[in-house]
């Protein structure tokens, strides 16, 4: 029996129990948690306690009983989604984090970390003009921009949306492969889900330019309000990305805000041999990026970027609260006097989203960017590209493999094919499952103009070229095996 108690430091000797189980899971020997549900899920799911077992009771049970049986997404081989195991550096400084620095408000080495880091990564990924927010992921993060969007749309108008909500209706235009995050985010701000115009893609999943102007146009012949102009830098689909110097050629000529979608691809831009795709980034007035995506970070991590954050503070801002009155430095007055780490809230980021409470996140980023540095990330993303690239390359050249699209970052979409089947698109989702049974290579399923797709995303740092071998050997083999099941031969 474990009752209340005025806990003392032990995390060294208990963190390093969990560190053996996370080790041991990280040697990925274990079979997929689906083999053993009955069992865990007996020892698992039991009514709430009454009596308290302990803190150690709590480790064992956190070993034994759920770090086995926990996901398939850090596993080398998953590249069925856009997410991913986290690096080490990250997961540690977040657990730092949480236990030295609860919130990411008042001054202290964490509030000035999540600065730092959004600057560093700004300058990463090649919009160090621009401030940044950390946020919860690329949902929260589209919405902020979006948000800005929203307020410098109707402060045009004379209009403060933020505090008085809309007054006319607008449009978001986005490319019929852009995320679906964009239109919860129309939902959420109050211009609702309809609001989103989207615009037809050309057979290389990008935004058609011609389609983008002609429904601007039509718009402003019924006196819609063109609210923001959505570009994917990246799209979760196939990894395409859209023109962007085109498309803010015309977010310029009508006066559109122009926010660009990067939560997968913007890292992209650090492969110099396909950075020019990134022409027209500059001219951006949002940009978002995910480190819990193909940077590494641990999940709940998300930027935005936009030039003035007084739009984001206008746009998202809690009105002044009583008990923070007096307390908060405004970021233009001269600093007052410090006495305490308290007297000063720090850079207040709170104003700038949509969470008042929230984790340090910048101290995250700054422990992967300051492990490996840009030189390091950029390795990591072509290599990705690469392995995507040898993929692409094995399915042109191998007479039962046909490449649906050619990869732009580190997608890859191709199929099994053969003489004598019939339905492609049936024998290829029977070859993903037998892939998926084996649970050693997890890609998804797509589909690319129309046909079924094997979709491999390789965005995980643990991820390297011996596995996108192992991925083509395996849907070779298995290809074969139910070829001749299925047609003799
Ligand atoms: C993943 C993704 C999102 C959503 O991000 P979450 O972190 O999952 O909330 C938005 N846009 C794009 C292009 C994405 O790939």
């Amino acid at each position: 029996m474990q009752i209340d108690h005025a806990e003392t430091a032990n995390i060294e000797k208990l963190i390093s129990r969990i560190g053996a189980g996370l080790d041991q899971f990280l040697k990925f020997e274990h079979e997929d948690c689906w083999h053993a549900e009955p069992q865990w899920r007996a020892h698992l799911d039991v009514p709430l306690p009454h009596q308290g077992v302990g803190i150690d009771q709590v480790i064992d049970d956190l070993v034994m009983h759920v770090i086995p049986n926990g996901s398939a997404v850090p596993k080398p081989g998953f590249t069925s989604f856009i997410t991913t195991g986290a690096t080490s550096a990250s997961v540690l400084a977040s657990t730092a984090a949480s236990i030295a620095a609860p919130q990411r408000y008042l001054l202290n080495a964490f509030n000035l970390l999540e600065d730092v880091s959004l600057r560093w990564l700004a300058s990463m990924c090649h919009v160090g003009h621009m401030q940044g927010v950390y946020s919860s992921g690329g949902s929260v993060a589209n919405l902020l921009a979006l948000g800005a969007a929203r307020q410098f749309a109707f402060e045009k108008l004379g209009h403060d949306a933020g505090a008085d909500g809309i007054s006319k209706p607008v449009h978001v235009y986005a490319s019929a492969e852009s995320h679906h995050t964009i239109q919860r985010s129309a939902g959420v701000l109050g211009i609702g889900r309809r609001a989103l115009q989207i615009i037809a893609c050309d057979s290389q999943g990008r935004m058609r330019v011609d389609a983008l102007g002609a429904a601007i146009e039509k718009d402003n012949r019924s006196g819609i309000v063109p609210m923001a102009i959505v570009a994917s830098a990246g799209t979760t689909n196939t990894g395409a990305i859209d023109p962007l110097k085109e498309i803010g050629e015309i977010a310029k000529e009508y006066g559109i805000w122009f926010h660009v979608d990067g939560a997968y691809g913007l890292p992209g831009i650090l492969d110099e041999r396909i950075r020019h795709l990134y022409d027209g980034l500059e001219m951006a007035d949002s940009v978002i990026v995910d480190p819990h995506k193909w940077l590494g970070a641990s999940v709940g991590v998300a930027a935005t970027f936009v030039r003035d954050r007084q739009l984001l503070y206008r746009a998202f801002t809690q009105e002044p609260a009583d008990y923070l009155e007096g307390a908060i430095k405004q970021e233009t007055e001269a600093a007052p006097r410090i006495e305490h780490s308290m007297d000063d809230f720090g850079v207040p980021y709170y104003d700038y989203g949509v969470e008042l409470s929230s984790p340090c996140r910048g101290v995250v980023v700054w422990a992967m960017l300051r492990e490996i540095g840009v030189e390091g990330m950029t390795q990591r993303v072509k290599r990705h590209n690469d392995m995507a690239g040898y993929i692409a390359m094995a399915a042109k050249a191998h007479p039962n493999l046909e490449l649906l699209l050619e990869p732009t970052l580190s997608i890859c979409c191709f199929r099994y094919v053969a003489p004598g089947i019939v339905d492609l698109d049936a024998f290829n989702r029977q070859l993903h499952r037998r892939l998926i049974r084996e649970n050693q290579n997890l890609p998804s399923t797509t589909q690319v103009n129309g046909k079924l797709a094997l979709r491999p995303c390789f965005v995980g740092a643990r991820t390297n070229q011996a596995h996108a071998e192992a991925l083509l050997k395996d849907v070779l083999r298995i290809g074969q095996d139910l070829a001749k099941e299925s047609i003799g031969f």
